[in-house]
């Protein structure tokens, strides 16, 4: 038997792990800047909290999902997406009654489930890091989601940004305008996919994603979204605008998009980046504003506004573009018992180092020096700790700087103070490094 991962799902480990975790804290450390909170929502949910709340015009609930009837006959579903999911949530909680404290800012990350055409930067288990900003009905909170979002990604090191933006109205603007395009695609219906004969009674906006070159064709006659827009939502899209606009953030106007999600009102955007080298691995985040997901949840009538990032195509171009090069995943030391006869003191002096806070191995099985040096090595250490019998009767040990290759005897019964020193230019370092990227 030989066991492959399933199809579309990948083990992540190695260099790859340590990069995708260096993007969450990242991402979470800015979240964190703008007062948003973690929180944690079960990878199952009842199915009806994505049909009713991812909606049942999308693509996603259509076509992509993990369903399944449990144990209990139950319909539950692994996450599309964590929108609907953590929505329920806040529902469930009561999370808006604590105080009036308003709006809730709450991020999250973890795995989510699409069954999609695996293909460059798709994946039917991916990773997404998003954020849900609830209570606040204000293109201010609007703006300052979209920000945020551009912000975290400065703060990995991207430069070169696409932001897209528009805005798909209130619900009189997209009633207006579904019926538009109902008119425009109805007379052309012959010529166009399936799936778009379905679109256009469930939800002609959807059309507009069809992924069909012919239909997309098409799709770019159709009426545009900017025409049917009441005059609330004009005014309070051009007040998004002009927030962004006043930081000095550059954004495109795309009419076209619509984002193939149903509860979305208002202001939409996408942040798209090609790595240096012109590889696309599609849009890293998306987002918008909601109004009415929390009330058609089960909730009172509050509005929200947020985004999702897919962890993996981020860690791809900060990867290809080198923004992690740098990462420092090494180990501190590794201490090199010379001899069996020492190996238990190797063993607690090891211990010992650890509670002081420094991260350490040692290959707990004596064999040939060189081949410890290796491990070390391989360890990324910074330093080795030579420690074989003459030097534990003098209370010593050989400290290795494994990049310059100075040695130095230090008093093992000053091993904090010791250790504090030798790691000193490597803290200065670090810090340095910290600095250059601010
Ligand atoms: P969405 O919820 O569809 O707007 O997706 C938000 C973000 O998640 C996208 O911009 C992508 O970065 C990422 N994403 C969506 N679907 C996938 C997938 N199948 N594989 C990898 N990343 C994805």
């Amino acid at each position: 038997m030989n066991f492959q991962p399933v199809k579309g799902t990948h083990d992540l480990f190695g260099e790859e792990m340590i990069g995708m975790q260096y993007v969450i804290d990242v991402l979470s450390a800015t979240a964190e800047l703008y007062a948003y909170k973690r929180i944690s929502t079960p990878v199952l949910e009842y199915t009806e909290v994505f049909s009713r709340g991812t909606g049942g015009s999308s693509d996603i609930v259509r076509k992509e999902m993990y369903t399944f009837n449990d144990k209990g006959d139950r319909s539950v579903t692994m996450r599309p997406e964590f929108t609907a999911g953590v929505v329920r949530s806040v529902v469930s909680n009561k999370m808006y009654a604590e105080g009036g404290d308003l709006p809730l800012k709450l991020y999250y990350h973890g795995p989510a489930f699409r069954y999609e055409r695996p293909q460059l930067g798709r994946y039917r288990q991916f990773h997404q890091f998003g954020v849900e900003e609830i209570g606040i009905d204000s293109p201010r909170a609007d703006a300052e989601c979209i920000i945020m979002a551009m912000q975290s990604l400065y703060m990995l090191g991207f430069k070169n940004l696409r932001l897209k933006i528009n805005s798909i109205g209130d619900e009189e603007s997209r009633n207006n305008y579904r019926n538009a395009l109902k008119e425009y695609f109805s007379g052309k219906l012959d010529e166009m996919c399936e799936d778009c004969h379905e679109r256009i009674n469930l939800n002609p906006l959807r059309i507009l994603d069809c992924k069909v070159p012919h239909d997309q064709e098409i799709a770019k006659g159709a009426p545009k979204i900017k025409d049917y827009l009441s005059e609330a939502s004009e005014s309070r899209f051009y007040e998004t605008l002009s927030i962004i606009n006043d930081l000095g953030i550059e954004y495109e106007l795309d009419d076209s998009l619509v984002r193939g999600l149903d509860y979305y009102s208002e202001v939409v955007f996408e942040i798209h980046a090609l790595s240096d080298a012109g590889v696309d691995y599609g849009a890293l985040c998306g987002g918008g504003h909601y109004g009415g997901l929390v009330k058609q949840l089960g909730g009172p009538d509050l509005a929200g506004v947020g985004y999702a990032m897919g962890v993996e195509r981020v860690y791809n171009v900060a990867k290809d573009d080198g923004l992690l090069s740098e990462l420092d995943t090494g180990i501190d030391l590794y201490v090199i018992p010379v001899g069996e006869e020492v190996l238990d003191d190797v063993f607690n002096i090891t211990e010992e180092i650890r509670s002081l806070g420094f991260s350490v191995d040692n290959p707990l099985v004596s064999g040939k020096l060189g081949s410890a040096f290796k491990k070390a090595e391989r360890r990324g250490a910074k330093f080795a700790l030579i420690l074989g019998e003459d030097e534990l009767e003098r209370g010593v040990g050989q400290l290795k700087n494994l990049k310059t290759k100075e040695q130095k005897e230090i008093d093992l019964n000053d091993l904090e103070n010791e250790l504090d020193e030798a790691m000193k230019p490597f803290d200065e370092q670090e810090h340095h490094h910290h600095e250059e990227k601010e």
